[in-house]
């Protein structure tokens, strides 16, 4: 394993970022795979499941079976990183530009590095970075964005014209659901690595793009770290990018596009106390949460109820909203009235 540092430049004098870039070198018999974590620089379990993952390339390693190049980068936004307010992580979006870190990404024309702005241009670190993780990321057939949920199930991220071809990344992380997304998706990364390979017409068989969300803010613990990397070991061995046996399981879970969503929306103010857990099966009009909106007064709790029967895959992880925050995702059968176009969350 080789690991170097790509460096930004920070927006004034005196300020430089540095990203680690940890390198497998394949033996130009499988793909190329590219993985990073912490975009969102708040989202921690894929940096340790990224940690977990590399111990068990490193003996793939040292046993010849690294087949295809692997990129990763563990900490993506050094940037977000040391955003701390007041002892709280900004790790979402940029407190500068207020730019979420995971939208904006450029969106050129085919899959070639020389189509992004260049280091002469005139612009700022946090869209410097963005640049900068493309062009690691595009060379590589197989491209892996890990992040979280706040508290939720594991679930994935993926493009409708790469569905059911992707459906082994299914296999090998077991998620709780899998989001199909088409259509503008606010230039996230996982659009910006797909968006040249569609306008180009290259061939889409053996293409992989996923944002993949490993359960929640709170999940970082190292038995679910060594399960998520041996999926992810899998899911590489199955692509030929490394030797080793494939995912086992067949996986049948529930496939959603996004307007399948319902996005829980908060209808009043107040602390919230939810009902309903992640992985819970409701029915239409079941009851999700309550607001508590007029402590000790008969009646002073608004009641949230499910708009149709679904599958709990998230909530938020604090007990607080303002009228029309999202507050949970249910996994629908049919389309939200209320769905919105775009990607579901800010
Ligand atoms: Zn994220």
């Amino acid at each position: 394993m080789d690991r170097s540092w790509e460096l930004i430049p920070g927006d004034m004098p005196g300020a430089e970022w540095r990203i680690p870039v940890l390198r497998f070198k394949g033996n130009a018999d499988g793909p190329p795979a590219y993985l990073q974590a912490a975009l969102h620089a708040d989202e921690l379990p894929g940096v340790i499941t990224i940690d977990a993952l590399c111990a068990r390339l490193r003996r793939a390693e040292a046993a010849g079976d690294i087949k295809g190049d692997i990129t990763i980068v563990p900490w993506a936004n050094p940037i977000g990183l040391q955003q701390q307010l007041h002892g709280a992580w900004q790790g979402r979006y940029d407190l500068d530009t207020r730019v979420n870190f995971n939208r904006d990404f450029p969106l050129i024309d085919r899959p070639d590095p020389a189509l992004l702005a260049g280091p002469d241009a005139v612009m700022s670190a946090g869209a410097r970075l963005k640049i900068k993780l493309l062009t690691l990321a595009l060379p590589s057939e197989i491209i892996l964005d890990l992040h979280c949920d706040e508290v939720s199930l594991l679930y994935l991220y993926i493009p409708s014209a790469l569905w059911p071809g992707m459906q082994d990344l299914a296999d090998a992380m077991d998620p709780g659901a899998v989001l199909a997304w088409g259509g503008e998706a606010g230039s996230a990364f996982d659009e910006a690595c797909l968006t040249p390979w569609l306008r180009s017409g290259a061939d889409l068989s053996g293409k992989v793009v996923s944002t993949v969300e490993l359960r929640g803010r709170a999940d970082i613990d190292a038995e679910l770290a060594e399960r998520d990397a041996e999926g992810l070991f899998r899911f590489l061995a199955g692509r030929g990018v490394i030797a080793g046996d494939p995912p086992q399981r067949r996986w049948s879970g529930p496939v959603a596009e996004l307007d399948h969503i319902e996005m829980i929306r908060a209808p009043v103010g107040g602390a919230v106390c939810f009902v309903r857990v992640p992985g819970d099966h409701v029915e239409a009009g079941d009851l999700l949460a309550t607001i508590l909106v007029r402590p000790g007064e008969e009646g002073g709790a608004v009641p949230v109820r499910a708009p149709q029967a679904g599958l709990v895959m998230s909530r938020r992880d604090h007990g607080r909203a303002k009228p029309g925050e999202d507050m949970m995702k249910l996994v629908c059968g049919s389309r939200s009235a209320t769905a919105r176009p775009g990607p579901l969350e800010a």
